[in-house]
């Protein structure tokens, strides 16, 4: 309810700048005010949450270790109740546009966060959550330290780990089992990190060696301690707290996670629809194909074989796996020169994107993605992280080539990089908001990725590409739909999973008989549904609502529409929700 207020408020303050000049002084002033309210914010942010801090590139707090204690959840809920209560003093009205919406992410974390504590409680079923691997490793990837800076940093940190670990056995007093297996294996990935690159900083400046020791002791303690729980649980028949959240839950985390116009429900149906018109189009697409590309195979008459077996034949035409990562940078300057040339969006010759092979302490799962600098490196680099197929099995290279074949690498650059991921997070970087940096909307970003995809798509991509000599538009559109089929799924898979108790197999038959998915691929989607709740779907969510708001502009703009100037305009808000975004635009 206080949201749909708030969303009104926002529009109706874009509608009353040119009021009277009475006001001016009285909003400049509340303005400002607001301005200084978020840099205390910021700061206390980072001093009560100080690895979310080091997380961010923000650095002043990395040697300090927050005991995950009954006590520190009472300091947790005091700060956040304190700023709802700060909040209060502000009149969202009074504030400018860039404001009002920092307003209401910073309204929304806050009263995430209570609910986070109060309601999900993670850290009573939960394990994974303790682990410190991730923030020893941005403490030592910082650039602007020394290495003798760092180390101590790392020493402090680790210093009452022992503590860290008991309050984590006194809270985990429900687990799950597959976030228990998950979290022995992340932490026994910490411990040989422990044990190799952290071991190696400190003795290259001759630091305390007996604070790794103890450090890695206690890991190993707290690992032994969680395989001895989930022992003794199996052998007593005590059940494990299902990992499904239930719908309660899915309902508000997608409310606070996802931040939509649109419910949980209302995307999920809607999911369910695209689905249908997506099996329509491929039937159709795979059909003129077959008689034009593959007469001298007979025709199955059945239309779900047909499309599989033509996605199956397509899908042979890939690059090797030592020519991987050539290939995307061979298409990467293509990707630039069409939205150039097709007058898509204007892209900043001056922070060129990177691409390398996936660095060492990011490896293990092959695949690609985009390593943005954060709000406290702005003029970072942004590299294109290309993982190494190497130690692939010739069987295990082949089903991931073919996954990632000549058509589907083609989208996953468009997603990933060009006009994707990197031209949005350049875009974001230039938002005056540091609170949009920190509480970036992840369907805002993964929906204008998917956004990019068929809006490339649109716009002539595929008759514009040539993969051996020719054009080969029909196979680039049947995989740009199974491609996009598995968005759409994501989102059927995540809601059914946690609202409807679907089990494995329902996963599976929705996803290899519905979607054309691999096996190895499906149980890994599984896998993903099992231990992540919402995020699935803010693809699918993301991408609905900035399409949407495109046809609505469209359809009130008629032959004023103008394509480049939307994405710019709408990329402007930095990473903000399609919800504050969607009124102000269609204004
Ligand atoms: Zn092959
Ligand atoms: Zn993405």
């Amino acid at each position: 309810m206080k949201k749909t207020l708030l969303y009104a408020a926002l529009v109706s303050l874009v509608g009353c700048a040119s009021n009277a000049t009475k006001t001016e002084k009285n909003i400049t002033t509340n303005n400002a005010q607001f301005d200084a309210f978020k840099n205390r914010f910021v700061s206390a942010l980072w001093k009560a949450n100080p690895q979310w801090a080091t997380s961010q590139g923000f650095h002043d707090y990395d040697s300090v270790l927050i005991i995950p204690n009954a006590a520190s959840r009472v300091d947790d809920l005091a700060f956040n109740n304190n700023y709802l209560d700060s909040l209060k003093q502000f009149d969202v009205n009074q504030l400018d546009q860039n404001n009002a919406t920092d307003f209401a992410l910073i309204q929304n974390q806050l009263k995430q966060s209570v609910w986070s504590i109060t309601e999900y409680k993670a850290h009573e079923w939960n394990p994974s959550n303790y682990n410190i691997g991730g923030s020893v490793a941005e403490i030592l990837n910082n650039k602007n330290a020394s290495l003798t800076i760092k180390v101590a940093n790392v020493n402090g940190l680790l210093r009452n780990i022992s503590n860290y670990y008991s309050a984590a056995k006194q809270n985990i007093t429900t687990p799950t089992l597959e976030h228990t297996d998950l979290a022995i294996q992340q932490l026994q990935g910490t411990v040989s990190y422990l044990e190799t690159s952290v071991n190696d900083s400190i003795n290259a400046i001759k630091g305390s060696a007996t604070v790794l020791k103890n450090a890695l002791e206690a890991t190993n303690n707290f690992i032994d301690y969680l395989q001895g729980k989930k022992a003794e649980m199996q052998k007593n028949n005590i059940a494990f707290k299902d990992f499904r959240i239930g719908k309660e839950l899915f309902v508000k985390k997608f409310e606070y996670e996802i931040q939509a116009q649109a419910t949980a429900e209302q995307i999920y149906n809607r999911a369910l629809k695209r689905k249908e018109e997506l099996n329509v189009e491929m039937a159709t697409l795979a059909e003129h194909w077959w008689k034009n590309k593959n007469a001298n195979q007979p025709l199955p008459a059945n239309k779900k074989e047909m499309v599989r077996q033509a996605i199956a034949t397509i899908s042979k035409t890939h690059v090797t796996r030592q020519n991987f990562q050539t290939e995307i940078e061979r298409e990467i300057p293509l990707l630039t020169a069409f939205v150039k040339q097709i007058n898509l969006l204007y892209m900043d010759p001056a922070k060129p994107l990177v691409v390398r092979k996936e660095p060492e302490w990011m490896a293990g799962v092959a695949g690609a993605s985009i390593s943005a600098p954060g709000p406290y490196d702005k003029n970072g680099n942004t590299y294109y992280n290309v993982g190494s197929l190497a130690a692939y099995s010739p069987e295990e290279a082949e089903s991931y080539l073919r996954e990632y074949n000549q058509y589907t690498l083609q989208i996953l650059n468009i997603h990933e990089a060009i006009p994707g991921h990197y031209a949005q997070l350049i875009y974001a970087n230039q938002s005056p908001s540091i609170i949009k940096a920190i509480l970036g909307n992840g369907a805002m970003i993964e929906g204008w990725a998917v956004y990019t995809e068929r809006m490339m798509m649109e716009e002539g991509w595929a008759k514009n590409t040539e993969i051996n000599g020719t054009v080969q538009e029909d196979e680039m559109w049947l995989m740009y739909y199974k491609w996009h089929l598995r968005v759409v799924c994501n989102t059927i898979l995540d809601y059914n999973t946690h609202v409807n108790n679907w089990t494995k197999d329902q996963a599976l038959n929705l996803l290899m008989n519905e979607a054309y998915q691999e096996k190895a691929e499906a149980e890994g989607k599984w896998r993903r549904a099992t231990l992540t709740q919402v995020q699935l779907c803010s693809y699918f969510t993301g991408y609905s609502e900035i399409y949407d708001l495109r046809q609505t502009l469209k359809t009130k703009q008629q032959a004023t529409f103008n394509l480049k100037a939307f994405h710019e305009k709408l990329l402007s808000f930095g990473s903000a929700p399609i919800k504050f975004i969607a009124p102000i635009m269609s204004k």
